[in-house]
């Protein structure tokens, strides 16, 4: 059996640290992060949708995505980011699908699935177990802005455009506080693979 493990949390919350963690212990890593950037490169369906709804300038004149571009257009309106998602996120999770099959094909033990918003796009429902990691908003904050090089203004308008912790701590099976420091954190990893392991069976 392949136990599909959901990893999420806020933005600089740590998420990729704990799924390099879990790597390191043997879990096979879907990262629904790659795969959105995987089904706009150049020469897919998904890139060709982005062009036909959004218009040519959301092209590079090498043919790849503009991202600067595309985002200016859909942050200043809902309706084009609502659109944006239509486009894409059914892209993202048949391919996020397909990677899992692999794994359990593969007799993966435990797959994690790191998404940031897995509970904003239904994956949860998908996984056999949530883990949600979270350090609270002040420490999201600085750990932003030392990692981006971001004002504390910056790092708040990120923070604000989020789904809060409660939120996704309400969906959640384990939760990791990683409030402490990495060592601290490494051992709580170390429990959670034990968890998984025992829930794989
Ligand atoms: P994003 O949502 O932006 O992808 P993330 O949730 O994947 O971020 P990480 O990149 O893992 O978060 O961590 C954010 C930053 O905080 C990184 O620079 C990481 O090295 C650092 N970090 C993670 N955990 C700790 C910790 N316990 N103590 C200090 N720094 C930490």
């Amino acid at each position: 059996m392949t136990l599909v493990a959901g990893l999420t949390g806020g933005i600089a919350s740590g998420k990729s640290t704990v799924s390099r963690m879990l790597v390191a212990r043997g879990a096979t890593l879907v990262d629904a992060d790659q795969v959105a950037r995987d089904v706009v490169q150049p020469g897919t369906a998904g890139l060709a949708a982005v062009a036909a709804t959004f218009g040519p300038g959301v092209l590079q004149a090498d043919g790849s995505l503009n991202r600067a571009a595309l985002g200016a257009l859909v942050f200043a309106d809902p309706d084009q980011l609502r659109a944006l998602e239509q486009l894409l996120h059914p892209r993202i999770r048949a391919t996020i699908a397909q990677q899992v099959d692999a794994a359990r094909r593969a007799s993966a033990p435990v797959v994690v699935l790191d998404a940031a918003l897995l509970v904003e796009m239904g994956l949860h429902a998908q996984c056999d177990v949530v883990c949600v990691v979270h350090c609270g908003a002040d420490l999201q904050r600085s750990r932003l802005m030392a990692r981006n090089g971001m004002t504390a203004d910056e790092a708040q308008q990120r923070l604000a455009a989020q789904t809060d912790d409660a939120t996704r701590l309400s969906h959640a099976d384990h939760a990791i506080d990683n409030r402490g420091t990495v060592q601290e954190l490494a051992l709580k990893v170390d429990t959670l693979w034990q968890r998984l392991m025992q829930e794989v069976g």
